[in-house]
Parts: C-alpha cells; structure tokens; sequence
C-alpha cells in the first residue's frame, strides 16, 4: 500500500511513510471489509459515512508538517485510522465525531491499541475545540462549504490547516498557514469527502 500508493505518488516525508507503515488499516473497518483494507479506494464503515483513502490520508497528514512537539485537531473521527495516522507522529491528538455510534466504537479502540495521547470528544467539531487551543495543525476530514473562521482563530501563529472545500459532490484539499499578518492559501488539488454537517458546514440533512 504504501510503495505503490503513496510513495509513488510523491508523498515523501519520512515520518509519515513510517506511520503509515505501522498503523494497521485493517483494524479500521469490519470484519467482512478486512481483506480489502489496503486497496486504493475509501471504504464504508456505518452511519453512511467512510474511512478515506489510503492516499488521502498520507497526503493531508504530509501537508500538516508535523513536528513531535506538535497538538492537533482533528474534526471527523469518523473510524478513527486518520487520528491513529496522526497520533504515530505529532505529540497528542484531539479528535471530535458528530455520529455517537463511531464515537463509542471509536473511544474503545482506541483503549484496546493503547493509543494514549488522543483525546476524543463527540460533538459538532465544526466549532472546534475551544478550551484546548491553540493547535499546531487542524484537519477537517469532511467537506464544508467553506472553512470555518473559528477553527483558524484556534490555530496558533505558524499553524497549518488542512480541509476539503467545495460542494457536497467534489472538493478541493486547501491548505492554509497562519501568518503573523495574515493567512496563505494553497489548493492541493480535488478531492470527495463526506459532508461536514454541523453549524459552520452544512445543514442538518
Ligand atoms: N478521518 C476519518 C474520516 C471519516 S469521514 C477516518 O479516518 O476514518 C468524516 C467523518 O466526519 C464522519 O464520521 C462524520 O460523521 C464526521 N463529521 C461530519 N460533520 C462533523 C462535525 N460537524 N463534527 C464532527 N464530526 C463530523
């Protein structure tokens, strides 16, 4: 998965290839899901929502520029592979789901790998996580129509963010770094995402 999916589409950032490498993806989805865990594609894992693709996953994670040191948000536990990705490298992990079925399926996991440095929250991630900002990193991994004013207050200065942008059929992966005078923009390229639901992303359906 990782030679012929990730390294040989230029994600290239060791620490991330190594993650990658030893977070079991099978673990993620169910049992009659296990044997295609490691294909290049997203998978279902209930409540009509998906675990992303391989490839998506390395990339945004690469794009976060995480240090060792570093606190990260993540909004969309969904089945909780990406805060696993994430927690191999930054230093803790704090990661909210709007579903409380996955929160709890999640939550247990999470016990059962001794994954100790994630935090996890249900709620409507879209407002963030305002009582432990600021973060190093955000990650949105569900598409919103735009990002949230709020989640880029609770990035520190030299905090990077990553999200899906667009509408609820096609995204682009934007990235934004925090500024001392500002904020810079760059578009990763498209991307398709389940739906941000919540108060700054998309109604309830
Ligand atoms: N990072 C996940 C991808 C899950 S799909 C993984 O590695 O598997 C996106 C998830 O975002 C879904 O579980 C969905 O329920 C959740 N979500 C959507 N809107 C949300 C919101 N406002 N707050 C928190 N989670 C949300």
């Amino acid at each position: 998965m990782v030679r012929q999916q990730i390294e040989a589409r230029g994600v290239s950032d060791p620490a991330v290839l190594e993650a990658m490498r030893k977070v079991p993806r099978h673990i993620f989805v169910s049992e009659a899901l296990r044997d295609q865990a490691y294909g290049d594609f997203p998978l279902p894992i209930g409540e009509q929502q998906t675990i992303s693709q391989p490839y998506i996953v390395a990339e945004m994670t690469q794009a976060l520029q995480l240090s060792r040191e570093d606190r990260v948000l993540e909004i969309g536990t969904g089945s909780g592979y990406q805060a696993a990705v994430l927690a191999r490298i930054a230093y803790r992990v704090y990661t909210i789901e709007r579903i409380r079925a996955l929160y709890l399926q999640v939550r247990r996991l999470f016990d059962e790998l001794r994954l100790f440095n994630v935090v996890t929250r249900y709620g409507d991630g879209s407002k963030g996580w305002e009582e432990e900002s600021p973060f190093d990193a955000i990650i949105i991994t569900a598409g919103t129509p735009k990002i949230p004013v709020v989640l880029v207050n609770q990035l520190s200065v030299g905090g990077r963010l990553v999200a899906p942008v667009g509408n609820p059929h096609s995204q682009d992966l934007i990235k934004l770094v925090k500024e001392k005078t500002g904020v810079r923009q760059s578009n990763l390229g498209g991307c398709r995402f389940v739906k941000l639901v919540g108060e700054h992303g998309w109604p309830e359906p």
